[in-house]
């Protein structure tokens, strides 16, 4: 059974109790619909939907996850927004740096 991002229950209960802040930017998710800003949006770490394995799903925030986008991790990370909210790869949740980790040099 999978969600309607193609994750199943599985990945997204691991998920879920292993990220209770964004992956990127360190925030705390709070389930307060008040504060629709910070709830947590299910991430694509390498921008591949076929790869919903929980070595690239991740929770972020929307704000995050608004801007990185289409971008790849690498390239999001040399952003102005990244830059702006420090952000980078020494500081974003280990399962971040696993995949850059991968990426070829
Ligand atoms: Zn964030």
């Amino acid at each position: 059974m999978t969600n309607r991002w193609g994750i199943t229950k599985e990945v997204e209960e691991f998920v879920k109790k292993r990220d209770a802040n964004c992956v990127y930017c360190g925030v705390e998710f709070v389930s307060n619909q008040a504060s629709a800003k910070l709830s947590p949006s299910w991430e694509h770490i390498i921008n591949d939907i076929r790869l919903n394995n929980s070595d690239n799903i991740a929770l972020c925030c929307r704000s995050c996850n608004a801007s990185k986008g289409a971008k790849t991790l690498e390239d999001w990370l040399k952003s102005s927004y990244c830059k702006n909210k420090n952000i980078h790869q020494d500081n974003v949740a280990m399962v971040v740096r696993k995949n850059l980790e991968k990426l070829p040099n």
